[in-house]
């Protein structure tokens, strides 16, 4: 398993290297070479650019002379330099110096009022065949899910290059529905959030065949698009002893693997405090001190959620905070910290809901018995690990603007999610332990193999047959998922 360092607890593009090779330090992949674009180059990109039949990602017309593609690479040198964005040779490295068969590389892009990271890759037409503009743009992918989780990567394809449309799909862009205007001719955008995907379980005991399946989902989704995948157990409160490492184990069973170490949030309090802190600092925090029963009886706002916050403890005097106290300090609770919504509703994007407004209350981030809420541990926590694709059960969706919200207050770029059906029991109700033999061990335990339960999991996803998850990653196609909850039988 290949470790990372842990990151800063903010992930923030403005302080990280250059996703691109720097001059003398080229990215190698499996059988090409990236290096800076260099001005001994430019017969090669002339050529290239020139040729109507070149591998074109996007609707640029070709270049009919050196000094067009001289100063276009003017243009990639300055962004290089700027930071973050720049262009590479892509070369098959030699038996005596590389030959150099193509360019790839990112710039930012403004798209409907939003900085994007826009993706090239150019391959002459004698060597796109083979895969290596897929290998090229691999590379570029894994440099900018590690320095941008959560940007948003698009790639622009002439509407009817069908071979970059399937391309862009096989590396996790999904056609969206935009246009730019500046780009004239019909054009197709596809976008794909930069980041690592992750399971975050919670320890509450062992986990149930639904579970096993979101999480087989969830490294599907990552490893399928290149990703680095994560894992972190959130074991702020309901821990059982022993479960964490019992949901490790038998994830690792059916070939779930992760990348660096797992976190845990128990260990992670420095960094709730610190940004606690930074809210409150900002006046953006208050104490409520109601009752789940007060909150439930209050008043709400019309088209308000039910049990969402009435906005009681908002702007209360000194005296009343004071009462309010002392109250708390009786039932021997704290006061719990609420955020000051002042947006009523917040917009994620969901890979199957796609675009998805919520209503944003006060949410709590702290609670009464002083746990820090998972609605803002889930978000640092993400952030600190490079998240930038949720995969989760779709009984979180509602949440998931509230996260993003909070999220954009600690300047946190939202990842994408990828709800998904949750699995049921016979009755249509949640499956849980008393549903019979549910988890891994008890399958195992009845004789079951685990070839066995990953193919229960398969046959729900469409593949009846797949017995392995490394087979699984070669079959599965999320635009084919079923969208229904999966109804499981434990006896
Ligand atoms: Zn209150």
């Amino acid at each position: 398993m290949p470790t990372s360092p842990p990151r800063p607890a903010r992930a923030s593009a403005d302080n990280q290297q250059p996703p691109l090779p720097r001059p003398g330090a080229p990215l190698r992949t499996e059988r090409l070479l990236l290096t800076t674009v260099a001005a001994s180059d430019l017969e090669f990109l002339t050529r290239l650019h020139s040729d109507p039949a070149a591998f074109a990602h996007d609707t640029t017309p070709p270049l009919t002379s050196p000094a067009q593609m001289a100063h276009v690479m003017e243009q990639w040198e300055e962004r290089r330099l700027a930071g973050g964005c720049g262009y590479a040779l892509v070369s098959l490295p030699g038996a005596d110096a590389p030959v150099p068969i193509g360019v790839a590389g990112l710039k930012t892009l403004p798209l409907n009022g939003e900085d994007v990271l826009n993706l090239y890759v150019r391959i002459s037409p004698a060597h796109w065949r083979r895969g290596y503009a897929r290998e090229a743009l691999r590379a570029l992918l894994a440099q900018v899910d590690e320095a941008f989780p959560g940007k948003r990567a698009v790639i622009v394809t002439d509407a009817g290059n069908a071979p970059m449309r399937a391309l862009s799909a096989s590396l996790g862009f999904h056609e969206t529905d935009e246009q730019e205007p500046g780009f004239g001719a019909p054009h197709v955008i596809a976008q794909r959030f930069c980041g690592a995907g992750r399971y975050a379980p919670s320890p509450s005991g062992d986990l149930h065949l639904g579970n096993l399946r979101t999480a087989v989902l969830a490294w599907l989704f990552a490893r399928r698009e290149g990703r680095r995948f994560v894992m972190r157990v959130e074991d702020l409160d309901r821990v059982k002893p022993g479960a964490a490492e019992r949901q490790l184990e038998d994830l690792s069973a059916l070939g779930v693997d992760w990348d660096g170490p797992v976190l845990y949030q128990s260990s992670r309090a420095d960094a709730y405090r610190e940004v606690l802190a930074d809210l409150t600092g900002r006046g953006l925090c208050y104490e409520c001190y109601c009752t789940r029963a007060e909150i439930l009886a209050a008043p709400s706002a019309p088209h308000a959620p039910p049990g969402a916050y009435p906005g009681t403890c908002r702007e209360l005097g000194a005296a009343q905070r004071e009462a309010g106290r002392a109250r708390m300090a009786e039932l021997r609770r704290t006061p719990a910290l609420r955020l000051w919504a002042d947006d009523p509703a917040h917009t994620v994007y969901d890979r199957f809901a796609g675009r998805y407004t919520g209503q944003v209350d006060d949410t709590v981030l702290t609670r009464g018995d002083g746990v820090v809420a998972y609605n803002l541990a889930v978000v640092v926590d993400d952030a600190f690990q490079g998240v930038g694709q949720v995969t989760r059960g779709d009984d979180l969706l509602s949440s998931a603007p509230r996260q993003a919200w909070i999220g954009s207050l600690l300047g946190i770029a939202a990842p994408e999610y990828v709800h998904v059906p949750l699995a049921l029991n016979g009755e249509g109700k949640r499956l849980a332990k008393r549903d019979g033999a549910v988890t891994l061990r008890e399958r195992l335990a009845r004789g079951e193999s685990r070839a066995d339960v990953i193919g229960l999991i398969a046959t729900s996803l469409g593949y009846p047959g797949v017995r392995s998850l490394p087979e699984l990653l070669g079959v599965f196609d999320p635009a084919a998922m079923p969208r229904e909850p999966w109804i499981v039988s434990g006896e």
